[in-house]
């Protein structure tokens, strides 16, 4: 594959950018995605990012990535960072910044980002900011999922993940066709370290006292665009495109 279309980038760390070509006018999504653990974040991002063709930027998925590989390429850091994720428990900052700042070519890619679970503190969000202005770069919009908290629950202990195609699924929502098989790739589906219930309650702990004031932090600056998750994810998807361009009509001078 040409360096220069390399969706992989995020993943790699590498230094190239995926795209070259600007989007077409009044098509460029550069969007971070807020809202409590099993809201739909990751279903929410694909969606949109097929939609908009732009990146799927996910630090989960970076770590998650990072447990296949073997204990000698895995850096000191990294291996306490998957501790952290194993527990539930928020990896600290300056690991998450540096696995960013180390991917920063993506948040310049010419047709935008979605950010799915980052930044998660308010440090974060302030570091996020500084390296978006050195770029003059700025976000589109800020998109928080809401839920409550009983169906947050009933979504994370259900969710099946395949190993190999990463295609999530829900034993009482979205079924596969056979039982505990993933029904693009065959292999059995498994359930995510971090869904069992003590991490669960682990990572509500987390969103409440770190992520949760970063709603005042996007709302303060004009940015933030609260949307429930209570319908199928198409629904929710076409609510937040809406809500995105009525946000970008009531901004655009007339
Ligand atoms: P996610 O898939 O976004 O739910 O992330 C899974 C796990 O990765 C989290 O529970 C954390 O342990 C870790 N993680 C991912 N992104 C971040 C972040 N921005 N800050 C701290 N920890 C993170």
């Amino acid at each position: 594959m040409d360096e220069a279309n390399d969706r992989a980038a995020w993943f790699k760390g590498g230094s190239t950018c995926c795209r070259t070509l600007p989007a077409p006018p009044n098509q460029l999504y550069r969007l971070v995605l807020l809202g409590a653990p099993g809201v739909g974040k990751g279903t929410q991002a694909e969606l949109l990012c097929a939609r908009f063709d732009i990146c799927h930027l996910s630090t989960g998925d970076v770590f998650r990535a990072a447990k296949q590989l073997s204990c000698g390429e895995l850096n000191p850091e990294l291996e306490r960072a998957l501790g952290y994720m194993r527990r539930g428990e928020l990896v600290p900052d300056e690991t998450v910044l540096e696995l960013v700042r180390q991917r920063a070519q993506c948040l310049r890619c010419s047709r935008g980002f979605v950010l799915d679970g980052f930044p998660r503190t308010v440090d974060q969000a302030e570091a996020l900011q500084e390296m978006l202005q050195g770029e003059s770069l700025a976000l589109t919009a800020v998109i928080h999922f809401t839920l409550p908290p009983e169906q947050i629950v009933a979504r994370l202990s259900g969710r099946r993940t395949c190993p190999g195609c990463k295609t999530t699924f829900h034993m009482a929502m979205q079924p596969p066709q056979v039982n505990g098989i993933c029904d693009h790739c065959g292999l059995a589906l498994v359930q995510r370290e971090d869904d069992q219930p003590e991490s669960i309650r682990v990572r509500m702990r987390a969103y409440e006292q770190s992520t949760s004031p970063l709603l005042d932090f996007y709302q303060n600056r004009g940015l933030l665009i609260s949307i429930a998750a209570d319908s199928s994810p198409v629904e929710t998807c076409q609510h937040t495109i809406t809500s995105l361009t009525a946000a970008a009509e009531a901004a655009s001078p007339v």
